[in-house]
């Protein structure tokens, strides 16, 4: 088999700005040892997150330009229905300008006291947007997704026994709806398979019960079912994607993520009196329905996003960059979470840094070694992020402690791959030398973006370039 090639040639680039490791000791004391605190122009290789901070194609900049900024009825508006309409066959599309809009929206129609929302995995914004409405957001992940060594084809799947038990004893009425976030986002990306999909919908439509889709990443969700779900072989990702969606009784979109856009989302529902109670809403927060708080080359850009992102090409190229990371750190027995996901690769800080209690951060520490070694910028997904206290101030740890490294999309090269492997395993070599954190300031709500660290013995990390 040929080496998988980057399907693109690059037309404009942006310069990296290197730093020197004591420069970087330097900055990462000045940002508390939270990354996020970093100058982006500090960070060499940024992998905080995939949202947002793809490369658009010369396509979408044309789109930039043809942009209709017509308030109401522009001609980009229908273009962007027509492109989602295609994918979804919903007829109601409601454009917003983030997937947390969307939530926000819908959970405020469907939401409320008393009411429950149940998922795959609910991703961070869903379950706040949730359960600021009063209702309570429930997590069933199949067992597979708990473990992260296993090695298995679908574990975002939903359990669906667990489900049915649910919905029995919280009662089908008490049930907002069902969410299924494809790809897995907050449980290493994992994909979920189609007859998980299937079956899901089945349970809810018998019980009456409206079954959604969190799409934020339905191509790469869809490219997994073409390579390890049985039947879909022959099928293009596009018939693949209008499958999934054809299941669902409406969807929420952050165009950030596989749109390929900078920014913007959507709503897309079938229910006619559902939608027109979600466009109330839209006009009082993010504008009137034909723009919902996007400007027209916005949804130009998230058209020609959408058409693109389901071109085999580039899932290929996609999936084998994670898949190569994953290769490199086996070399090395380095843990991570398997098998690789759709749009990152999630280190496994516990099973890395087993020195390290989970009071003292283990996945914040290697952030902060990661940082110091090679410029490379993640995130803690672990007890930084979900850890609370209980009442004797001792702190309750996530379920598992890891550090996603996410992949912007059409961003970086194999090089870059190559030197990320590099710089994940000099940390590893001299992982014994990285020390704990303590807090030393947090906010009441989401924390991880804004808390402050330091080390729990004199420096973070003795070693050198
Ligand atoms: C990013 C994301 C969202 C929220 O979208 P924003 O555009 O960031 O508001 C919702 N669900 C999942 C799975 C996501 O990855």
């Amino acid at each position: 088999m040929k080496t998988v090639i980057e399907p693109f040639r690059i037309k404009s680039v942006e310069p990296i700005h290197f730093t020197s490791f004591s420069e970087r000791v330097q900055l990462l004391k000045d940002a508390s040892f939270n990354p996020f605190l970093l100058k982006a122009k500090d960070v060499i290789i940024d992998l905080l997150t995939d949202s947002g901070t793809g490369a658009m194609s010369s396509n979408q900049w044309a789109g930039i330009m043809r942009g209709d900024e017509s308030y109401a009825g522009s001609e980009s508006f229908y273009r962007f229905e027509s492109v989602i309409s295609n994918l979804t066959a919903m007829p109601c599309i409601i454009p917003v300008h983030q997937g947390r809009a969307a939530e926000k929206i819908l959970f405020t129609v469907k939401g409320g006291k008393g009411k429950y929302v149940l998922s795959n995995t609910l991703f961070d914004t869903t379950r706040a947007n949730v359960e600021f409405s009063g209702a309570q957001g429930i997590d069933l992940l199949c067992e597979e997704g708990k473990q992260p060594a296993l090695v298995a084809p679908f574990k975002g799947n939903i359990d669906l026994i667990a489900l049915e038990k649910c919905i029995n004893d919280k009662g089908a009425e008490n049930i907002a709806l069902v969410i299924i976030t494809v790809t897995n986002n907050s449980g290493g990306g994992q994909p979920v398979s189609m007859a998980n999909i299937r079956q899901a919908k089945q349970i809810c439509a018998a019980c009456q019960i409206p079954f959604f889709i969190d799409a934020c990443r339905f191509a790469e969700n869809s490219y997994f079912v073409k390579l390890r779900e049985e039947g879909y072989q022959d099928k293009s990702v596009l018939e693949i994607a209008q499958e999934l969606f054809s299941y669902a009784d409406g969807c929420t979109m952050s165009a950030k993520k596989d749109a390929m856009a900078n920014i913007g989302g959507f709503l897309a529902v079938h229910d006619e009196k559902l939608a027109e109670e979600c466009r109330n809403l839209l006009i009082i927060t993010e504008g009137f329905p034909t723009y919902g708080g996007l400007a027209g080359r916005d949804l130009e850009a998230i058209a020609t996003g959408l058409e693109e992102i389901v071109h085999e090409d580039y899932l290929k190229y996609r999936i084998r960059s994670i898949e190569y990371i994953g290769e490199q750190l086996d070399k090395e027995n380095i843990p991570y979470l398997k098998p690789t996901g759709g749009h990152a690769i999630y280190l496994d800080a516990r099973a890395f840094l087993p020195h390290i209690p989970v009071e003292q951060y283990p996945g914040q520490a290697l952030c902060c070694a990661l940082y110091l070694e090679g410029g490379i910028r993640g995130v803690e997904i672990g007890s930084v992020m979900f850890g609370k206290y209980a009442a004797d101030g001792s702190l309750i740890p996530a379920v598992n402690e890891l550090v996603r490294l996410a992949l912007p999309r059409r961003t970086y090269t194999q090089s870059h791959m190559d030197y990320l492997a590099e710089v994940i395993t000099e940390v590893f070599k001299h992982r014994h030398q990285v020390k704990g954190l303590d807090i030393t300031y947090e906010s009441p709500y989401l924390r991880h973006f804004t808390a402050k660290f330091q080390p729990v013995s004199g420096d973070i990390q003795p070693a050198g370039e």
